[in-house]
């Protein structure tokens, strides 16, 4: 995977040394050697990951993430610290400024590599979502502002994968304080027991384990379709760094080595909590967004917009499959008169049940969807032209047979409505979407004209409700 890497160091042989490193591996390199330099750099060649030297003079590297973290624009590249610094206090200072990861000078080759690329694919996956969270910033449903950092990191659902008491004891003692609710157990099978019947936030894995090899242990979580998509945490001695690294390679998000410091594990286990609430946060939004503007909000059915797009999906396959569907456009009966006499509250709630019997009383394939004000439709696919007639009936008296709760002093109301129905039959092909309402909005128009509260059917005319009373029984499946 290709990728353009932002190196940022004072020190003009550091620079050259990882940009030698990295190009060998085919990633693009841009270099600068000062914050401010740095951080036009992030903002104007968008790099995909930035490995940041912590001492700089004038502006620190502290200072460099904090800010790219800051904004907007910038605050979703991922930013590693470069730094000498081997206290732990530093590295969590580096990760609270907003820092995704860490590396000590001198640098480790297998470490930074499978940083980077373990960095770049989870950038590259998060850019996918933003674009679509920005695809429906566009159509006017959500509006585009959190960031990870803004992300809370507090009571995650945690479970730690850790054979040896002693260790489990202080990592779920640690993260006591971010209030996570913790679970230990000490084996594989204990833990995929578990996560069947749970979401978990992040698994803590030991790569040490006693009774089986940690690293399948992992991988067999990154291959699982309902772990995939959980962070995962390493714990390993420093022997295992050659594992660690192939680790990180199937998947695995980052690594702890022992002995664990406890600062160091706070400050991971956030950071990945926090990422993996943002990831959540654009999933649901793009999913929220998607719904929003394919739905209608007052009844939940779906609108004009999504009626159109499967309406020509389903005219093709009627020619394809053979079969007859039913197109019918049904209008409530004076529903002016329900507003303007029992308000407009009233005529929501009226829209609103309308909608809930309607679908109540088709099958879970067949489409309706609110046109605009009190019209609707239904689209039958697959029926015989019987079975049309009565289901338009049957929806017909769903309507008229029960009032209408409404809030208010008449507490309910009786309401009718009107349907005009067609069949569009294989051997009609080249109806399109426009022509088939059409035509069953022409005999809902006779409906009306017709004296309401009554199902007319082209070529047929209007039905007759006493001949189709009985039918139900008959036809029913
Ligand atoms: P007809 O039997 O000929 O269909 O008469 P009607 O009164 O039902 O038809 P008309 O088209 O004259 O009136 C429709 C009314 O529906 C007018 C409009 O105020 C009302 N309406 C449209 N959308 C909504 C809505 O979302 N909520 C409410 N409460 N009323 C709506
Ligand atoms: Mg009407
Ligand atoms: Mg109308």
């Amino acid at each position: 995977m290709s990728a353009r890497i932002l190196v940022v160091d004072d020190i003009l042989p550091n620079v050259k040394l990882l940009e030698a490193k990295l190009s060998q591996e085919y990633y693009d390199v841009l270099t600068a050697m000062n914050g401010p330099d740095a951080l036009k750099k992030v903002e104007e060649e968008s790099p995909d990951l930035v490995l940041l030297d912590v001492m700089m003079p004038g502006m620190d590297g502290f200072e460099v993430c904090t800010r790219i973290k800051q904004n907007p624009a910038t605050a979703h590249v991922p930013v590693v610290m470069v730094t000498a610094l081997t206290d732990s206090v530093d590295k969590v200072r580096g990760l609270e400024s907003g820092a995704d990861d860490f590396l000590s000078k001198p640098i480790n080759d297998v470490a930074l590599l499978a940083r980077v690329r373990s960095l770049v694919r989870l950038k590259m996956s998060t850019d996918e979502w933003r674009v679509r969270e920005n695809t429906a910033t566009q159509l006017g449903v959500v509006d585009e502002s959190a960031n990870v950092m803004e992300q809370s990191a507090e009571k995650a659902n945690i479970l730690i994968i850790e054979d040896k008491d002693f260790e489990l004891n202080k990592m779920k003692q640690t993260l006591m304080q971010d209030h996570d609710l913790v679970q230990g157990v000490s084996n594989g099978p204990e833990a995929l027991s578990l996560i069947k019947s749970q979401d978990f936030e992040l698994l803590i894995v030991s790569l040490n384990l006693a009774s089986e090899d940690g690293l399948r242990l992992c991988s067999h979580l990154r291959s699982n379709e309902r772990t995939r998509s959980i962070p995962l945490v390493m714990v390993a001695g420093q022997e295992d760094m050659q594992r660690v690294a192939h680790g990180l390679e199937i998947g695995a998000h980052d690594y702890i080595l022992r002995p664990v410091d406890r600062n160091e594990l706070l400050a991971r286990v956030r950071t990945q909590i926090r990422r993996k609430r943002f990831q959540e946060r654009l999933r649901s939004t793009y999913e929220i967004s998607l719904s929003m503007a394919l739905t209608d909000s007052l009844t939940g059915l779906y609108n004009r917009r999504y009626l159109e797009v499967h309406l020509e999906k389903l005219l093709e396959k009627n020619i394809e499959s053979k079969k007859a569907l039913a197109v019918l456009m049904m209008d409530i009966d004076f529903f002016k008169a329900v507003n303007d006499t029992h308000g407009h509250k009233a005529g929501d709630e009226v829209l609103q049940t309308f909608a809930q019997r309607m679908k109540d009383g088709l099958r879970s394939f067949d489409l309706v969807a609110r046109l605009g004000g009190e019209e609707f439709v239904a689209i039958l696919p697959d029926v015989t032209t019987e079975r049309a007639y009565m289901i338009a009936e049957r929806l017909r008296r769903a309507i008229e047979e029960l009032p209408f709760k409404i809030s208010g002093p008449a507490g309910a109301i009786s309401v009718t409505t009107s349907i005009g129905a067609t069949i569009i039959t294989a051997d009609q092909p080249n109806v399109s979407v426009y022509t088939s309402l059409e035509r069953a909005d022409k005999m809902l128009y006779d409906a009306k004209a017709g004296g309401r509260n009554c199902v007319i059917f082209e070529g047929k005319g209007k039905l007759d409700p006493e001949e189709f009373k009985g039918a139900e029984r008959r036809v029913i499946e």
